[in-house]
């Protein structure tokens, strides 16, 4: 019998609820991060608008834009805190450290993109003496929770002169919302019939935004015309802005606790700005590191990590170079090394077990609200396809981390086997050969217009990645 046997006097392993080991004072410290949250998530419904967040927070707490550094030929040294904005859309924010960079980089990644509609280049049109917005949904979504809710538009115009317009309509009380009408009951006995994948179909996801027509009685499309002029007016845009523009329709709204007893949130975006928040939150509380500190926020993580701002870029590759370059002397090589060397939480959702929904779920390799950070040593489908399957000697080192701070984790799958899957930005960091775990935050709702959290889980999260900055 081994020692730690000896002294629990069992060998089995049962996973904890966190909630059972808070004193008063730490039960206030996870409803004060969570309500720091839900304001992030609240205000933060772009990537755009979560990059733009992040930065304003952490110029606070001096992080120093790379960019500038570079621009006045600067320097970089240990203990200084440096943020690389990629387009707007993903960031990457860096606590040097004491040790040299090819020793390695603590890394913890998450995707600021979330599963919305996004308005389609030519997007306005009037049918029947109503105005109308095309879209095209972004993302894994069931499109008929999409229908007869609240909507907001966030996003940015930039007109052919380079000016940028923000946009955001629907979230103050003052503002009007948009949305998409589905069948009454009455009239739905063929649309009943359909599947639930067909009962809702992507091209009729088309918004509402008027109804009323412009004065002109000569003018053909009134109600359109109308709506031109009302944007016209408040963002001096004109019809052709349309084609250079994202804008992206959310729920419109707060988030909001959740539960009689306030132990949950529930909010738009939960995948993956949970994640995200609690990565920057525990990044922006490392002092002096030895290993250098990083925070990675990533876009198109939804639609396959592609484009400019995906994880599949080279931009953060292209970012430790230049921070290389900065604090110590570039070299290819100690680049190879410093990627290699490094470890990662690759933190994103998973599928909270859900008693309305035990069918899909393996009990015993399933996330329960409540029992902390979850780690998933692979994701993927069928056959783990696509997973990144993280090393068992690097799971002992962060089970160890995680005992040592007394953080609160379990283990789990996305669901049972052969019952779909997914996948995250793991494998693209593991290409470098460094160290990656797939963890995160279980949810209810994932992907819907509102999903669910526990506060619980959220706080032994980021005390999980505080840790991990702490001691990998
Ligand atoms: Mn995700
Ligand atoms: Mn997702």
């Amino acid at each position: 019998m081994t020692e730690e046997a000896n002294k629990t006097e069992k060998f089995g392993k049962e996973y904890e609820y966190a909630w059972n080991k808070y004193n008063e004072k730490e039960l206030d410290k996870v409803f004060q991060l969570s309500k720091r949250y839900i304001d992030f998530i609240s205000k933060c419904k772009t990537e755009r608008e979560c990059v733009k967040e992040c930065i304003a927070q952490a110029e606070k707490q001096g992080f120093k834009d790379l960019q500038a550094i570079l621009d006045k030929g600067g320097k970089l040294k240990a203990g200084d805190k440096v943020y690389a904005n990629n387009m707007d859309k993903a960031l990457a924010l860096f606590v040097i450290g004491s040790d040299k960079l090819e020793k390695g980089m603590r890394i913890l990644g998450a995707h600021i993109d979330s599963p919305r509609l996004d308005l389609k280049q030519n997007p306005l049109y009037e049918d029947t003496e109503l105005a109308m917005l095309e879209t095209h949904y972004y993302g894994g979504i069931k499109k008929y929770q999409w229908v007869t809710i609240p909507l907001s538009i966030h996003g940015v115009v930039v007109k052919k002169s380079g000016e940028r317009v923000d946009v955001v309509i629907g979230e103050d009380d003052s503002d009007p919302v948009i949305g998409i009408s589905d069948l009454l009951i009455h009239l739905s006995a063929d649309q009943l019939q359909k599947k639930l994948s067909e009962g809702i179909e992507g091209e009729n996801l088309n918004i509402l935004v008027g109804s009323m027509p412009i004065e002109d009685k000569k003018a053909k499309n009134r109600v359109k015309q109308n709506i031109l002029k009302l944007l016209n007016e408040k963002y001096g845009i004109i019809e052709e802005d349309f084609v250079s523009a994202e804008l992206e329709v959310v729920p419109a709204g707060r988030a909001r606790d959740y539960g009689f007893d306030r132990s949950m949130v529930m909010g738009y975006g939960h995948d993956d700005r949970i994640c995200a928040y609690t990565s920057f939150e525990a990044l922006l509380e490392v002092k002096n590191p030895d290993k250098t500190c990083v925070a990675l926020l990533v876009d198109k993580e939804e639609i396959g990590s592609v484009g400019a701002t995906g994880m599949h870029s080279k931009f953060f590759e292209n970012t430790v170079a230049e921070i290389m370059n900065l604090a110590e002397t570039f070299n290819e090589l100690k680049l190879r090394r410093c990627l290699a060397n490094s470890k990662m939480l690759s933190s994103d959702v998973t599928a909270a077990f859900d008693p309305n929904y035990p069918s899909v779920m393996e009990k015993k390799n399933s996330a329960y609200f409540g029992k902390g950070i979850v780690f998933c040593k692979y994701t993927g489908a069928k056959g783990k396809s696509g997973s990144n399957d993280a090393n068992a000697e690097y799971i002992a080192e962060i089970r160890a981390i995680m005992d040592k701070h007394n953080v609160t984790w379990q283990t789990a799958e996305l669901g049972k086997v052969d019952q779909g899957g997914g996948g995250t930005i793991a494998y693209i960091l593991a290409q470098y050969g460094m160290r990656v775990i797939d963890c995160g935050i279980a949810l209810q709702n994932m992907h819907a217009p509102y999903e669910v959290a526990s506060k619980a889980d959220i706080y032994e999260t980021m005390r999980g990645y505080h840790a991990f900055l702490l001691d990998a």
